[in-house]
């Protein structure tokens, strides 16, 4: 059985760099202590009690972001914000209630929310395709003022309707469904054509999507390995069944089925962003052997 692995497997830039950063820090006696991070620094519960073992805690937040700081003003020394990034009002907050922040939101994520910030300002009409419940696009929405709309299913696009004498932004989930932001925006277009669409799909992702969809049309078996927490990771293993319905998604090599191998004779593994290279070795092994 001919194994291919995708070239982009793995911790994106981003994770990569948020997962440094806390490695880092983690280790410097100067840095204020206890450190948490604001819920899973990525989807994936293996990196999750990596980080706890080095002795930075998960924390959560729970109702308005002010309640929230004067309950953990005098148990948290740093508070860590992941790399899928928050809204603005935490800047403020951790100044007055003396709590050092480390910032590792994604560069790219910081662009979507400045983006968000600006159309805000220009009286603008949001529209964020996205998933809302989504921790990066609830940020995003926040740097909005809470003032937009969300694309999130076919059904929202049907019913979508705003005020054509506004002018009208458009931007997505920087891992959504590449195929599903262009239907939106074309289907946008075509009622509102002074919309304005920016494409905000990080290029990681992107690479990612082209590639699964090349990946699942010359192999026989999928294997997308991820969190079913992680929306990047459960979209590439989407992708993949739309074209090869032998496509599986597991979290770990011990979910590997030998059943699904039967008459295969070429295999293409994926991993989602916030998969560690450590799960995908277990993979590849457990692969080899069957
Ligand atoms: S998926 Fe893209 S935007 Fe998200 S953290 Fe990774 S590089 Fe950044």
């Amino acid at each position: 059985m001919e194994i291919t692995l995708s070239q982009y497997a793995g911790f994106c830039e981003g994770v990569e760099r948020a997962y440094d950063i806390v490695e880092k820090i983690a280790k410097d006696p100067k840095v204020k202590r206890p450190i948490f991070v604001l819920g899973s620094l990525v989807h994936n519960s293996d990196v999750v009690e990596k980080i706890e073992k080095m002795g930075v805690q998960k924390v959560h937040v729970e109702g308005p972001l002010e309640d929230f700081f004067e309950k953990i003003k005098n148990e948290v020394g740093t508070l860590v914000i992941t790399a899928h990034g928050i809204g603005p009002q935490i800047y403020d907050l951790a100044k007055k209630y003396k709590i050092d922040l480390v910032d590792t939101t994604c560069p790219r994520v910081i662009k979507v929310q400045r983006l968000a910030k600006i159309f805000f300002e220009r009286d603008t009409q949001i529209v964020i395709v996205g998933e809302k419940n989504h921790k990066e696009v609830r940020g995003i929405y926040e740097w909005a003022n809470k003032r937009a709309i969300f694309i999130e299913t076919d059904e929202d696009l049907c019913g979508f309707n705003v005020d054509s004498n506004r002018k009208i932004a458009v931007i997505s989930q920087t891992t959504q469904d590449q195929e599903f932001v262009d239907r939106a925006a074309a289907q946008i277009l075509k009622k509102y054509p002074h919309a304005e669409i920016i494409d905000s799909i990080c290029l990681t992702t992107h690479n990612r999507q082209t590639e699964i969809s090349q990946l699942a049309k010359q192999n026989d078996v999928i294997i997308a390995i991820g969190s079913p927490e992680s929306a990047n990771s459960t979209r590439l293993w989407e992708i993949s069944k739309r074209i090869n319905p032998q496509s599986h998604f597991i979290q770990r090599a011990s979910e590997l089925e030998a059943d699904w191998f039967a008459g295969c004779k070429k295999v293409a593994v994926t991993a989602g962003a916030s998969t560690p290279r450590w799960i995908i070795d277990e993979v590849l092994e457990k692969l080899k052997k069957i």
